[in-house]
């Protein structure tokens, strides 16, 4: 396997994964197909101003992808992933942009999800200290859709919509400024502040790898990219990554 790619045991593991590592469990990327979901565009269903201006439209969006991520299994990647972890404890994260649950599914403990979990939801008042809490239900209705017990706002999806601030950056930095090496996995490289992650890492001397079926946008970071499907290239990555120490 690369030079980029060895793990020895000082080493400390960095993955930052995309849409692109759940594609091969049926999930579907964010920029693949046409983009759009019954005539609208993503963008414009996951917003606080689309939320404001009809919640039930975009709840009845993030109903379908609970509906349809409910049905969906890890794949080879998260697997390998999640066996890596078990090798190398503390050493590693797992910092994903994606909402579904799949790293956790296969096993993965050290997960942190930046954009937000499907299978959460929280009060929409920004004010209200109520916790996010877990809810795998679909609201279709805007009747449906239920009020804060606390202070009476409605409830909105646990996810970071677009001009909102990620989840938990102080512990990603904190992770990021002391890896070693960093790898990355479908993702298109486009989406901030994750697509300047791997600057950070470059700039702290971590080795960079990228994986993925075509180049994403930030490819010129990185040392070394790896084309292929992650489902495939991951597991025969991690089959040659630890050395014996
Ligand atoms: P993206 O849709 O912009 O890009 C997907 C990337 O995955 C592309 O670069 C593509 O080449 C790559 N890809 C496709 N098939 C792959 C495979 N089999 N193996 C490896 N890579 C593959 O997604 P993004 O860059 O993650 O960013 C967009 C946003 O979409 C994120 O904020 C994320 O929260 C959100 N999102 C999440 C999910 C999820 O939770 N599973 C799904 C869709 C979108």
């Amino acid at each position: 396997m690369s030079a980029a790619m060895e793990i020895l045991p000082q080493d400390r593991l960095f993955v930052l994964t995309g849409a692109g590592i759940s594609a091969e469990s049926g999930i579907p990327t964010f920029r693949g197909q046409d983009g759009l979901w019954e005539g609208h565009r993503i963008e414009d269903v996951a917003t606080p101003r689309a939320f404001a201006l009809d919640p039930q439209l975009v709840w009845r969006f993030y109903s379908m992808r609970r509906a349809h991520a409910l049905k969906c299994k890890p794949n080879p990647a998260h697997v390998a992933l999640a066996q890596l972890e078990e090798k190398l404890g503390e050493r590693m994260l797992v910092c994903t942009q994606n909402v579904d649950s799949l790293h956790e599914l296969a096993g993965s403990k050290c997960v942190i999800h930046m954009h937000g979990e499907l299978f959460k939801s929280r009060c929409s008042n920004a004010r209200c200290a109520t916790k996010p809490f877990d809810d795998v239900k679909t609201y279709q209705n805007r009747s449906d859709i239920p009020a804060c017990t606390r202070c009476g706002a409605l409830i909105r999806p646990h996810i970071c919509w677009f001009g909102e601030i990620p989840f938990r950056m102080d512990e990603i930095l904190d992770h990021l400024q002391r890896c070693t090496v960093f790898l990355t996995v479908g993702t298109s490289g486009v989406v901030q502040p994750a697509a300047s992650f791997v600057e950070v890492a470059r700039q702290i001397g971590a080795r960079t790898c990228y994986v993925g079926p075509e180049n994403p946008a930030n490819a010129g970071a990185f040392d070394e990219v790896v084309l292929g499907p992650a489902g495939e290239r991951i597991p025969e990555m991690l089959r040659s990554l630890i050395k014996p120490a």
